[in-house]
């Protein structure tokens, strides 16, 4: 939400410090669309601490081109919860919004190159092929060598191919077969937005992001990720997902699970409660400490070894 850079400005920390021999890149990326609740929360702490702990800048970008679940103000909710936990980011907040030029460039780029092509299927088409009545959330492929005579384009898709494998410094090695297990898979909307597959890519390489620590739940994203980084010859950084937070009923914190918003208990406990989340053993006296003594904790006591190999893991019961 324009406005309220300035205030912010005060709160950043300016320029990026980098360490020369081993340059170290993370970032948060949130998406606006409600109130940071214990899991975000905890996904920010993981990748800010790894990555001051390895003398690296921690950025952050707010991922608001998925506009239809955006939630008015909740930009500004999400950077007043995070410094009001103490985080500090570098540089300015990169909002995807402003970068749909970028991502027009990369989607040309895949057009020259012949990786995308245009798609006409509507989800109900894709529904009722055979393909989905097995259980497959593939794409059927009808449009992929040409638009069936008469129909529109609707979306673009990428072409699917190859093996991808990558080595996940928490879940450890993943392989996905990206024909067989995902298909070709949309980068530009029927309803004229970028996927967040294409805009995360692109804004990762432009902010020279080299390690992405993040929750599981976009575990199943990273090979269409790498894919398209090699399509459009970008770096791939190094993956860690982190276990997502998840209520007694085994169901993902959020705003549709009603998820209690972090801000409403005292920062250093919620801090203290996510340290422990994360398999970092914090002293039980932290959780009434005072901010600087949880970060001072927790910068020292950092083990990125010590997460939890899960995919996910149940929150406290103060956070659901
Ligand atoms: N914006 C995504 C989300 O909030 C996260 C993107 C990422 O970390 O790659 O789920």
């Amino acid at each position: 939400m324009p406005g309220n850079e300035p205030r912010r400005a005060t709160r950043r920390r300016a320029p990026v410090r980098m360490n020369a021999t081993a340059p170290y890149i993370g970032r948060f990326a949130p998406s606006p669309s409600g109130p940071l609740h214990f899991g975000s929360l905890a996904a920010a702490l993981g990748s800010a601490l790894e990555a001051r702990q390895r003398r690296g800048a921690w950025l952050l970008r707010i991922e608001d081109v998925d506009t239809p679940r955006i939630a008015p103000g909740a930009t500004d909710a999400i950077l007043a919860t995070l410094e009001r936990h103490g985080f500090e980011w570098d540089g300015e907040v990169m909002r995807q919004s402003r970068r749909i030029d970028a991502y027009a460039a990369a989607l040309a780029r895949l057009k020259a190159g012949g990786h995308v092509f245009p798609c006409a299927c509507t989800r109900r088409e894709m529904a009722d092929s055979a393909l989905a009545r097995d259980g497959s959330r593939r794409y059927p492929g009808a449009c992929r060598d040409g638009l069936p005579a008469g129909r529109a384009p609707r979306a673009w898709r990428v072409r699917a191919e190859g093996a991808i494998h990558f080595a996940d410094a928490i879940q450890g090695p993943q392989e996905e077969d990206l024909a067989r297990d995902i298909g070709d898979y949309v980068v530009f909307r029927a309803d004229g937005q970028f996927a967040y597959q294409l805009a995360v890519v692109v804004d990762d390489a432009a902010q020279g992001v080299t390690h992405i620590v993040r929750g599981a739940d976009l575990l199943g994203s990273t090979t269409r990720q790498i894919h398209l980084q090699h399509l459009l010859g970008l770096p791939v950084p190094a993956y860690a997902h982190l276990p997502v937070a998840t209520n007694a009923a085994g169901e993902k914190l959020s705003k549709q699970t009603l998820a209690r918003p972090v801000d409403d208990a005292p920062p250093a406990r919620t801090l203290a409660a996510a340290l422990a989340f994360l398999g970092q053993r914090p002293p039980a006296a932290l959780a009434g400490a005072s901010l600087v003594e949880v970060w001072t904790w927790a910068l020292a006591h950092w083990r990125i070894e010590r997460v939890p190999h899960s995919l996910q893991s149940l929150a406290p019961d103060s956070a659901t």
